[in-house]
């Protein structure tokens, strides 16, 4: 395994929309291989999710978990969760707002809008389709990280960038507990 270079805003990557993968190739030993090396650069940077596009590679693959979280301390971890081509079925009217980082936004949080609950269908590492239900930070998340996949950031989803903070000073002046 290896830990892959992430790429940051202004590198034309994070802005191209990514193609989906062959659904005969997920098996592959590339794509195998793919996988867990985002898995272990996810955890590496601690982050709560990761596609493919930050790190330089233009596939609709993400991959998203949660181990401790704070913020939403009734909702428990997300296990890991492997999407792969992930198409948004449904969202629900109710949006919550709620601070944002990203690992291609390097040291920023800002406030961001997003639907509380949807449910998404994508292929699993297996090259299976599966359907899955997500709310709250999960659902967030998966937000997050499908916007990638189409060459969106979280910066474009804040109504107004006046939330836009540097990580020391969201540490220092906005972060609970
Ligand atoms: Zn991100």
């Amino acid at each position: 395994m290896a830990i892959l270079k992430v790429a940051r805003l202004g590198h034309p990557v994070i802005r191209t929309p990514s193609a989906p993968v062959p659904k005969e190739l997920i098996t592959s030993a590339g794509v195998q291989r793919f996988l867990d090396d985002m898995i272990e650069t996810m955890r590496e940077y601690e982050g709560v999710g990761l596609a493919a596009p930050q790190v330089h590679v233009s596939q609709q693959i993400a991959v998203i978990e949660v181990t401790s979280n704070r913020r939403y301390p009734g909702e428990g971890p997300v296990p890991l969760t492997v999407l792969i081509n992930p198409k948004i079925l449904s969202m629900s009217k109710k949006h919550l707002i709620d601070w944002e980082g990203c690992l291609s936004v390097h040291e920023f949080r800002g406030q961001v809008p997003r639907a509380d609950a949807l449910e998404v269908e994508a292929y699993n590492r297996k090259g299976e389709k599966v359907r899955v239900q997500a709310k709250g930070f999960f659902a967030r998340v998966i937000q997050h990280e499908c916007d990638h996949l189409v060459g969106k950031v979280f910066l474009d989803r804040m109504p107004t960038l006046a939330t836009l903070t540097h990580l020391h000073e969201f540490v220092r002046y906005w972060q609970e507990g």
